[in-house]
């Protein structure tokens, strides 16, 4: 009697543990499989961009597509109600750029937001009519030409000065200066926000600092030496809060009169300004060569998407000057 049940206790406490085992087993397997499937989908979606640089030594975020999410972004600037103020200048031959940058502009810029196109030009009756979307509108400025390319490039600082200090600033959140001549190809949104904002130029991306061709001459105010130096910055796109564009373009603006008392004329033009501004007020956003690449350049892998691009233009043929 005293035997029996001894072995059939033995055997229960066998049964339980090797049930136990098995219910441990099951549950571990479930859960591991719960485990990877969490770890896979958190992977898949995680933004990376292990090929260049999301950020600058001063901590600023470089813009890389697959490197933001759209939506978390989206639900900080929309509920904002935020105006972009965005200038082109077509000046001479260039208002034949502006059917196509206006164009692909309501198709791919700031699209969803509230947009104001400031379009300076010496041809208002030649402003192409473009339709635009609900919350966009566009302010035509007549402007004077000038008989040289340089002149004209360099003085939109400070058109842009006056135009901030007498509407923008209190009419506009953020602000854009672009290149006309220039075509949107995909998304440019909310990511692209800042309070100083500059852009990596195409043709410097990737290339050593003693290439970029900032002004080298001391006699500049726009001089950098050989040991100094971020990025090479183009001058095509400029952007930011109206306040600190403002600072910026004043201060471009009073360095190319400098350097016009003394019959200097930077390498560059407003470019090597800007880029020397940067290097002492550096932008808290840059966008990478994404947001201002060049028709004629190749894409190399790092390239997953062209947002704004540079048209190829015939120089000979569309400048006043050579
Ligand atoms: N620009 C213009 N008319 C001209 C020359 C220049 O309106 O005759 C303006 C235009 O907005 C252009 C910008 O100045 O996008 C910069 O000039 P450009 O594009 O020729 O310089 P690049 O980008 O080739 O260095
Ligand atoms: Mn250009």
């Amino acid at each position: 009697m005293g035997n029996f049940t001894m072995r059939l206790r033995q055997n229960v406490f066998l049964i339980s543990l090797i049930a136990g085992l098995l219910l441990w087993l099951v549950y571990f397997s479930y859960a591991s499989t719960r485990l990877r499937l969490v770890y896979f989908s958190y992977a898949s979606t995680r933004l990376s961009r292990p090929d260049v640089s999301t950020t600058t030594k001063w901590l600023a975020p470089i813009v890389w597509e697959d490197a933001f999410d759209l939506t978390v972004i989206d639900n900080i600037y929309k509920p904002q109600n935020i105006t972009v103020a965005t200038t082109f200048f077509a000046l001479g031959k260039y208002v034949r750029f502006l059917k196509d940058v206006l164009e692909s502009a309501e198709q791919h810029f700031m699209v969803g937001y509230r947009v104001h196109y400031y379009v300076f030009t010496d041809l208002p009756d030649e402003v192409p009519t473009v339709t635009l979307g609900e919350g966009r509108q566009l302010t035509v400025i007549k402007t004077s030409s000038s008989n040289r390319w340089q002149e004209i490039s360099l003085r939109r600082m400070e058109m842009i000065e006056k135009l901030i200090e007498d509407e923008v600033i209190n009419k506009a959140d953020y602000i854009f200066c672009l290149d006309v001549d220039s075509k949107f190809y995909a998304h440019w949104g909310a990511e692209s926000l800042g309070d100083l904002v500059g852009v990596l130029h195409a043709w410097f991306f990737g290339t050593s600092r003693d290439q970029f061709t900032y002004e080298r001459r001391p006699e500049s105010q726009a001089y950098i030496p050989f040991n100094e130096g971020d990025y090479y910055y183009g001058g095509a796109v400029i952007g930011g809060r109206p306040d600190k564009v403002l600072k910026l373009v004043k201060t471009c603006r009073m360095n190319l009169d400098v350097d016009r008392a003394n019959k200097i004329e930077a390498v560059w033009q407003e470019e090597s300004h800007l880029n020397k501004y940067f290097l002492y007020n550096k932008p808290t956003k840059v966008l990478s060569p994404e947001y201002l690449w060049d028709d004629r350049k190749g894409k190399p892998s790092f390239m997953k998407v062209v947002r704004f691009s540079q048209v190829e233009k015939n120089y000979a043929e569309i400048r006043p000057n050579p």
